[in-house]
């Protein structure tokens, strides 16, 4: 096992890993900006090293900053968290040429599948089924035509270095396509460097489902079964439950094992995730990422392992402490994020906390690196805590969320918590029958 390892990441994802890593005996090494000395995860880590100033290409983005805060303090081993380098090839060859263990994939399958394009070809390779569309990327307008009409509309355009659900361009007809291909592409330049696109038949009422998956880089791989992801505002995550409400055993079993085999065909090595549109008990493939979720903590309740652990066991060149046939779904469990925004237009809200207070109680996991005075800087991704709740089953976990929301107090600032609390009495909330459209429209109808 590693004797130190250092959390090229902030916040939650910092302290998560932290937490796990202090219960293996493993110590930790924080990386933080000039603007987050006083930030939760130096103050918990073993050592911390100031490694710029606040902009994240300056600090958190930033490899030889980074290497070099593992070379002056001696740790063996780098876990990203996720977002910042976690998904970055060039950053894990750096690493690993340094003679440091990168605590993920190798570089190899993290370029793979963080070209959309490359990983579509592989994942059909392994038989995972895809959304239908072009194959490879599309040239040009005339081209996107051809396809609109092959495919028939509507269809979603949408760049191959694609995330954040940025870069993607819906076309309802033939008179939307050259716009749509056009601002997909200037979109993808700008957000990604890389302009590549490629389309996809855009499903009208599909649930995000994603396969949660683990492999030990040796060739055997497990699958954790689904989330559900459903409620999304600009294609972007804000609440997830685990399993998912549409989901049968027997499909769990059938989709799950698709993944795993395929993941231990390639010799991935970590967590991984499989994300799906789901509509008609047909699944198709989206993406893979090839990193720790938001979500994790989801999975990790029904399942009842801690995936950072096991990410770390594996790094060091341990087996896998569970077999596919130990993991076995017991409950429910939601996850709701929790962002330092203003509604009704979710502006960005930093600031500093004046009382923060974290409900508790059977079932409830805050994650979370705010505190009482804590100053929220305003260079850095919005998401302050992550509450996760687990119960016997559905009702249990939402009247659980619904009581943990009450106890739950950030005060000086605006947050999304207001938001949950009331997503919480809705109808198709409380059956779990929603796609991902629906928050979307609830959201219009509801949010003034
Ligand atoms: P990103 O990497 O930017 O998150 P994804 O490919 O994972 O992009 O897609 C994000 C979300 O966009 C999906 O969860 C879904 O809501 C929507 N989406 C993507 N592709 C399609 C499609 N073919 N049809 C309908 N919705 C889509």
């Amino acid at each position: 096992m590693f004797r130190k390892i250092l959390i090229a990441n902030r916040g939650e994802i910092a302290l998560r890993v932290i937490r796990a890593a202090r219960e293996m005996g493993v110590e930790t090494v924080a990386v933080h900006s000039t603007a987050d000395t006083d930030a939760m995860h130096v103050r918990m880590a073993d050592e911390s090293v100031c490694i710029g100033p606040p902009p994240g290409t300056d600090s958190y983005l930033s490899m030889s900053a980074i290497l070099s805060a593992c070379e002056i303090s001696g740790a063996e081993a780098i876990h990203p968290g996720y977002g910042f380098l976690s998904e970055n090839a060039n950053f894990v060859q750096a690493v690993e040429d340094h003679g440091i263990k990168f605590i993920g994939p190798s570089a190899e399958h993290i370029r793979m599948m963080g070209d959309k394009i490359t990983a579509k070809e592989t994942v059909k390779r392994l038989g995972i089924p895809c959304v239908p569309g072009s194959d490879g990327e599309v040239p040009d307008v005339e081209a996107a035509r051809a396809i609109g009409e092959e495919f028939g509309y509507p269809v979603i355009v949408k760049a191959t270095a694609g995330g954040g659900g940025r870069g993607m361009k819906l076309a309802n007809s033939a008179a939307e396509i050259d716009t749509a291909f056009r601002a997909a592409r200037t979109e993808a330049k700008a957000a990604f460097g890389n302009d590549e696109v490629y389309i996809e038949k855009y499903l009208g009422t599909p649930r995000h489902i994603e396969v949660q998956v683990f492999g030990d880089g040796k060739g055997r791989a497990v699958h954790l079964g689904e989330r559900d992801c459903s409620l999304q505002r600009r294609h972007q995550k804000v609440l997830e439950e685990a399993p998912g409400p549409s989901i049968t055993p027997e499909t769990r079993d059938r989709i799950g094992m698709i993944c795993a085999n395929a993941v231990a065909d390639l010799g991935y090595e970590g967590a991984g995730t499989i994300e799906f549109l789901y509509e008609n008990d047909e699944f198709f493939f989206i993406e893979m990422n090839t990193r720790l979720q938001v979500e994790h903590p989801v999975t990790e309740a029904i399942m009842g392992v801690d995936l950072v652990r096991e990410q770390i066991r594996v790094a060091a060149g341990l087996p896998m402490s569970f077999k596919q046939e130990d993991l076995q779904v017991q409950g429910h469990a939601i996850e709701v994020r929790i962002n330092a925004e203003k509604l009704p237009n979710f502006t960005p809200c930093p600031g500093t906390i004046s009382q923060y207070h974290a409900p508790g109680g059977l079932g409830v996991r805050m994650d979370s690196a705010l505190y009482d005075g804590y100053r929220i800087p305003p260079y850095y991704d919005s998401l302050i805590a992550k509450l996760i709740v687990h119960g016997r089953d559905r009702p249990e976990a939402l009247a659980r969320l619904n009581r943990a929301l009450g106890e739950l107090i950030v005060d000086g600032i605006d947050t999304t918590v207001p938001l949950f609390r009331e997503l919480l009495q809705a109808e198709a909330v409380q059956s779990g029958d929603y796609t991902i459209h629906w928050l979307e429209k609830w959201l219009e109808e509801n949010l003034h």
